[in-house]
């Protein structure tokens, strides 16, 4: 019988450190603001911005949201990020991305300020997380299975950790984090010679690969501690993850669902990293 991993656990014990620290920043005169950007009306942009919003209503940060027209010009989109990025009221900017075919997002991600980087676009701050500096803004998802991991309770010290996925959103800087925390981390990808025993050998494996069940029974270590970051949609239209849930969830010591998973986690993350942002943006280095 495994523990199941809840990610509303988790944010909930996130919380009220978050609220505390909004709390002690509006003692400045500081009110922490978040702005997301939006081009167009994805439905799942729309879902992320709904639970955004709420988290940050939750922990006392300010959320705004730039909706911009999905035909915007390249020039007329960057005249407007710059202008959230120049605006001192704003502590973090989180950009929804894919943007459409027509847009470039290289531009915007080398002129981000380093520190409203809450959501590691920029090269600084993948380079901070390569580096292990922690003054650095790490992908939210991947930093939200850091966070798991902790809650329940669970060293990757020394333990062999298989990452399913090299992702520059997930995958990657998640096999820097978990190798930070000495984990010893293999990165697994659509070339891996034998993907079945890199993920049986593992003692924590994490799917970050974006394909609906594709974690078997078979695939999983006994006693394994499994994190799955995939959001899919099954054949009956219903939100899945990575990992075979029913099939895996006997051999598991830990597991995390889909939803209600690592998702849950991330935009309490999110509301870390703005707070962070905010303090460094106003010279607070604590
Ligand atoms: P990408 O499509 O960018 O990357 C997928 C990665 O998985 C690639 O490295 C790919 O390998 C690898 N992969 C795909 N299929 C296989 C396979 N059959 N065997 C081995 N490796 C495979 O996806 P993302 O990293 O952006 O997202 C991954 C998943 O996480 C998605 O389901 C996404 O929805 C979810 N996600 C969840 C978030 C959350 O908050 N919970 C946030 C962000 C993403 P290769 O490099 O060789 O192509």
């Amino acid at each position: 019988m495994s523990t199941t991993m809840k990610g509303a656990e988790v944010a909930k014990a996130m919380k009220e450190t978050l609220i505390r620290e909004a709390e002690a920043l509006k003692e400045k005169g500081i009110l922490p603001c978040l702005t997301i950007i939006r081009v167009g009306a994805r439905p799942d942009d729309l879902a992320y911005e709904r639970g955004a919003k709420k988290r940050m209503e939750l922990i006392g940060i300010e959320c705004r949201v730039r909706e911009l027209p999905e035909d915007i010009s390249q020039r007329e989109f960057e005249k407007e990020f710059q202008k959230i990025n120049q605006d001192p009221s704003v502590h973090g900017i989180l950009l929804f991305h894919p943007l459409p075919d027509h847009l470039d997002e290289k531009p915007v991600k080398s002129i981000i300020h380093p520190y409203k980087d809450v959501d590691c676009m920029s090269d600084v701050n993948i380079a901070k997380v390569f580096a292990g500096d922690e003054t650095g803004f790490a992908p939210c998802t991947a930093e939200a299975v850091v966070r798991m991991l902790d809650h329940y309770g669970i060293d990757p010290k020394g333990r062999k950790v298989t990452v399913v996925g090299r992702s520059m959103v997930v995958g990657k800087p998640l096999a820097m984090l978990l190798l930070d925390r000495h984990g010893t981390v293999t990165l697994c990808h659509t070339r891996t010679a034998d993907l079945e025993e890199e993920c049986r050998k593992a003692q924590i494996l994490v799917a970050a690969a974006g394909k609906a069940g594709m974690i078997t029974e078979a695939m999983t270590g006994q006693d394994a501690v499994v994190v799955d970051v995939g959001i899919n949609v099954d054949e009956n239209d219903r939100l899945c993850g990575d990992v075979d849930f029913d099939a895996v969830e006997p051999r598991a010591s830990y597991i995390s669902p889909v939803p209600g998973g690592v998702g849950s986690v991330t935009t309490s993350v999110l509301a870390a990293h703005v707070l962070r942002g905010a303090r460094y943006l106003n010279s607070i280095f604590v």
